[in-house]
């Protein structure tokens, strides 16, 4: 039989293998192009098979690529159409029911048409027209039929995909399949499932696409599970849903809204890509918002994937769930969602008026906690609890900076002189932050830490005492420092050190008339504000230092026990105002970091008695203290270069107190 085939397409396919005939080798038009054109339906891409090897089909056109060279396909572009040119091909047993497990190239027509699926597929057409058709494929055309080529049982155990695909061109076509290829199939799902994830996904989607309500179920559930591998599927009730929406995502997010918590596991087995998946995920998510009642504010999450995917994702939404619910009002729910998305004020952060760089900018905010704030932001315009100008978002974004708990990002956005990489974390609740850190600094191999809590269950005191601080309005911190152990006159000035810090630190966020009661509490108008402990561990030439910090931040006088009332207050009772817990933490960090470098690089106590003195409560005040065992009164007189202080006694002799809490071991 003569065929002529007259389309642009076709006449470039004929002189492409009129080029190759001319160099001595045969050229067909074989496979999808030839059934689809007799069937008359559109041609999409034209397969050309060839005795020519694939290095020589390169060096015949101008413009090719390798697309599949160990394969023997070449892609070749003439008259701006590209055609796959593949040598003839005999494949080599199949082991795994993925790949062949080698590929021959054949030099015979006969032999490349018999390693084809169906009859229909396995025709071939030559440059003159001349219609090959060694196994009957186009009776099988005229009859609507799906036939293997040879044994069926064998075909389908050579590649278990061939399975797949007879039902797909069962769909598309609308054939029937042949009784004895019916039956091999069925004995074959086993094999398609063993079949490459990849190539199983490629058949589902124009399985899917393609399926119309007249034919989709008569499609076996084990067929299904073996192709898709998604156990939860219920095919035989899903399929007539299925039809209901059109096009791969909808057609996906129908088929996995009854198991949509397990559709992302679903679809990263089938492998599909993350645009695919994500574009699905988001249609069952909307879809899922649909079905429990779309919230009165527009959730950004949703408003995003609408910006995303524009507006009539909505709509599609809504009919992944009517698809499931046909006799709903399908214009109805439409106009509900419709409105529902009309009332919203704003669909983005986008579209609020200031954007990330205007609060880098305002708060010096960095990193995560920007995108924490825009979206809280969103989440009031969307809710009408505020307008959307400029002025309002500012004002509104400064109280949330300062009033945010405790938080490791928005912390890391205050600091100013610890670089962003040190260790800084942010832990719920931790018995005791000094014992903590001192664990990770030992684990660890940074020379800086810091670890924070606002609920700390059993921090200490000097001399055992507990610290009280009431949840979530105190704040712990606790650096743990690496240093040389060599000089330890200079790490005992380190107690005094890390009270000048944090003196500094609270006078930053607004307390600064606190005073220092030697040699590191911190009083503020005679009632303690703030607790220090440092402790000094020195091992093989290495010295760890731990400074604990306990602040009263938040706490409101009626917060604290009776007993404490008296002799305690926050930085809040004495601010007369809140104060941001993770701006604090960021200035005691820096300061203490500061201190740090200074320290390295030789900084003594002497350089800094001066502002020491300055803020130091102790001198010329009556004191007792501690000194081992005994208990020492007099009146302070001062402090020396080495931090000493100097205390005369009653006996008017003048004695000197080495800070106490250094606990050397
Ligand atoms: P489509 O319209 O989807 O492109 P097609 O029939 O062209 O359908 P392709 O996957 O492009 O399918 O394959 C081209 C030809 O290669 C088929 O017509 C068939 O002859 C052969 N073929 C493809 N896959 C297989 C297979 N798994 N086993 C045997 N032959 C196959
Ligand atoms: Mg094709």
């Amino acid at each position: 039989m003569i065929v002529t085939w007259s389309e642009p397409q076709f006449v470039a396919a004929h002189a492409v293998m009129r080029r190759i005939g001319a160099h001595g080798y045969e050229a067909y038009i074989v496979g999808g192009a030839v059934r689809d054109k007799l069937l008359g339906r559109d041609v999409k891409d034209i397969d050309i098979a060839t005795s020519a090897p694939p290095d020589r089909v390169e060096h015949l056109f101008e413009k090719t690529l390798p697309t599949g060279i160990a394969h023997g396909t070449v892609s070749v572009l003439f008259a701006s159409y590209w055609f796959e040119v593949t040598t003839f091909r005999a494949e080599g047993p199949y082991d795994d029911a993925r790949h062949p497990r080698f590929v021959r190239f054949d030099t015979t027509l006969a032999g490349d048409l018999a390693r084809r699926d169906f009859t229909v597929n396995a025709m071939a057409v030559d440059a003159n027209g001349n219609l090959y058709d060694p196994y009957g494929g186009l009776v099988d055309l005229r009859e609507q039929r799906l036939r293997a080529v040879g044994d069926p049982m064998l075909r389908f155990q050579e590649d278990g995909l061939r399975v797949a695909r007879a039902l797909r061109f069962a769909a598309t076509l609308g054939f029937t399949i042949d009784p004895a290829t019916q039956a091999a199939m069925l004995e074959s799902t086993t094999r398609l499932a063993k079949v490459a994830p990849e190539r199983r996904q490629d058949e589902w989607n124009k399985f899917l696409v393609a399926l119309t309500v007249a034919r989709c179920d008569e499609v076996a559930d084990e067929v299904i599970e073996a192709w898709t591998g998604w156990h939860d599927l219920r095919w035989s009730c899903a399929c007539a849903q299925t039809v209901n929406v059109n096009g791969l995502h909808d057609r996906l997010a129908v088929l996995l809204l009854p198991f949509a918590d397990r559709a992302g596991e679903a679809l990263r087995a089938l492998r599909y890509s993350r645009k695919d998946a994500d574009e699905v995920m988001a249609l069952l998510r909307l879809a899922g918002a649909w079905q429990a009642g779309l919230p009165p504010a527009l959730p950004l999450a949703v408003g995003k994937q609408l910006a995303a995917y524009g507006d009539g994702f909505l709509a599609r939404a809504v009919d992944v769930c009517w698809a499931h619910h046909p006799q709903r009002d399908r214009q109805a729910d439409w106009q509900l969602a419709h409105a529902w998305l009309e009332s919203a004020p704003l669909r983005t952060e986008r579209d609020l008026a200031i954007n990330g760089s205007d609060l880098v900018r305002a708060f010096s905010l960095q990193g995560p906690a920007v995108g924490a704030l825009l979206t809280y932001l969103f989440e009031q315009v969307a809710k009408r609890a505020l307008d959307n100008q400029r002025e309002e978002l500012l004002a509104c974004a400064r109280a949330w900076i300062e009033s945010a708990p405790l938080d490791a990002a928005l912390l890391r956005s205050f600091l100013a002189v610890a670089p962003q990489h040190v260790p800084i974390t942010v832990y719920p609740s931790v018995p005791s932050t000094n014992d903590l850190v001192r664990t990770r600094l030992a684990e660890e191999h940074a020379s800086f830490l810091a670890v924070l809590t606002d609920r700390q269950e059993s921090g200490r005191g000097r001399q055992g005492r507990l610290w009280v601080s009431p949840p979530g309005k105190g704040l712990a911190l606790s650096v743990a420092l690496r240093l040389d152990a060599s000089d330890s006159e200079r790490l005992a000035e380190w107690p005094l050190f890390a009270a000048l810090a944090v003196r500094t630190a609270l006078a930053e966020v607004g307390v600064a008339d606190v005073a220092i009661k030697w040699p590191n509490d911190i009083y503020l108008h005679g009632k303690k504000i703030c607790g220090i402990l440092t402790e000094l561990r020195t091992a093989s030439g290495e010295a760890r230092l731990v400074i604990g910090v306990g602040v009263n931040v938040n706490a409101d006088a009626e917060d604290f026990p009776d007993d404490i009332k008296a002799r305690a207050t926050s930085l809040k009772v004495a601010a007369g105002r809140s104060v941001s817990p993770n701006r604090l933490a960021a200035r005691l960090i820096d300061e203490l970091y500061g201190s740090m470098q200074r320290y390295l690089v030789g900084m003594r106590f002497r350089e800094r008695r001066e502002e020491y003195e300055t803020h130091c409560m102790t001198i010329g005040q009556s004191v007792r203290v501690r000194q081992g065992e005994a208990l020492v009164t007099g009146l302070a007189l001062g402090i020396d270069d080495e931090g000493t202080l100097w205390v005369q006694n009653e006996a008017s002799e003048t004695l000197s107190v080495r800070s106490g809490e250094i606990i050397e071991s």
